[in-house]
């Protein structure tokens, strides 16, 4: 800290989560290695930091990021800071290298490749197949065989490990929960009881709260026995509320309708309570704003988490050399679910476990924080409705 460079004023709530939701549209330029995932499921390209203390990832390797006017310094005081060209912002700090990453399994296998600290969740993809991936029914927007393909995972995942990391990661490394997904499998349950094994023995072991994500089964009494292996909340991942994009982004997942989804989400909420049950809802695939806020308001409506995300165009994903969406765009959503959320008393604070409760990839966090509806029950961000 010295004379003209004054210690930063902590930015006001709102401004805080406008800069996530802009930084995490352009992406920052960042000249020291920090702690990323470079792909497979969910959003890759992840640099991991905490922007004035909230934990969020930005994208930093792809190639838009040369252009973003946001960047990442080093402080004199040994902190970091974000800029918006010589203006700084908001104070930053790194997110440390896993003590757990140094440590292997009985059979060599590195704990990394068995999963990742997404700052303070354990996270895996506990199959890293797909029944989608390489054919026409593919996802274009993940990279879940990019990471095999590179080494930087194993297959298959089984319980015993992943019970042995999230005790390590919980002792060596604070991680508060554990956020396990899978590739889907051409069965009927889709993975999912796969999945649940897998949460089962993470909880058993650990003691963290468990969240599992998968597609909706074609059985949907496979959601009540995950929930009877004492898993606490579960993401059935829509993708987009717009069957057009839907159709052209996921045909496979597509082919079950949006109608399937909801379906899928009543059984769950039932099984799990109202507020467990999240889906993403990804930003920046050619979607309707009117179409993507009044199915995020009903997918509310019957207690499940809207976590809506930018697009973070993953390397080797299809989707590779698409562009994040802009970031207006994205706010403008942002504004009009956050009050919704906090009229039906729904917030990431209530998520027991995984991405809703983490937050990190989106900025619907910090703009709940900024509404403030969960603590004092009156709102001050600006309502937006769109005519
Ligand atoms: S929201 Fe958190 S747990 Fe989910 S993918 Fe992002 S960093 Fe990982």
């Amino acid at each position: 800290m010295t004379l003209d460079n004054p210690p930063l004023e902590p930015l006001a709530a709102e401004e805080l989560a406008t800069l996530i939701t802009a930084v995490q549209s352009s992406g920052l330029r960042v000249d020291v290695p920090i702690g990323a995932r470079s792909g497979g499921a969910g959003p890759a390209d992840a640099g991991m930091l905490y922007i004035e203390g909230v934990q969020t990832t930005v994208p930093t390797t792809a190639s838009y990021v040369e252009s973003s006017p946001y960047s990442l310094r080093s402080e004199d005081d040994g902190g970091w800071a974000v800029y918006e060209g010589d203006r700084r912002l908001a104070s930053a700090a790194l997110a440390p290298r896993p003590a757990y990453y140094d440590l292997r399994t009985e059979d060599g296998i590195p704990y990394w490749q068995i999963a990742l600290l997404h700052l303070d969740s354990v996270a895996s993809t506990v199959l890293q197949t797909c029944a989608y991936w390489g054919n026409d029914d593919q996802c274009a927007f993940c990279g879940i065989g990019t990471t095999l393909a590179n080494g930087r995972t194993i297959a298959k995942k089984t319980p015993a490990m992943l019970a042995e990391v999230a005790v390590a990661a919980r002792d060596l490394d604070g991680a508060v929960d554990a956020t396990l997904t899978t590739g889907s499998t051409a069965t009927p349950d889709r993975g999912a009881l796969y999945v649940g094994r897998c949460g089962e023995a993470v909880k058993a072991a650990a003691g963290l709260p468990v969240q599992v994500q998968f597609e909706p089964p074609s059985d949907l009494d496979v959601i009540d026995q995950v929930a009877d292996m004492g898993i606490d909340s579960v993401g059935i991942h829509i993708e987009s509320f717009d069957p057009r994009v839907l159709a052209r982004v996921a045909p496979g997942k597509a082919r079950w309708g949006v109608e399937a989804y909801f379906t899928a989400w009543e059984r769950a909420v039932a099984a799990f309570g109202p507020g467990q049950v999240s889906t993403y809802v990804i930003l920046g695939m050619g979607e309707e704003e009117a179409v993507t806020v009044e199915g995020c308001k009903r997918a509310i409506d019957l207690g499940v988490y809207p976590f809506v995300v930018p697009l973070r165009p993953v390397p080797g994903s299809l989707m590779q050399d698409l562009l994040p969406p802009p970031k207006e765009a994205v706010e403008a959503v942002y504004r009009q679910i956050v009050p919704y959320l906090a009229r039906k008393g729904m917030s990431a604070s209530g998520v027991a476990a995984g991405c809703a409760r983490c937050q990190a990839c989106s900025g619907l966090g910090a703009f709940e924080k900024a509404d403030g509806g969960m603590q004092d029950g009156h709102r001050s961000l600006p309502l937006v409705f769109s005519a």
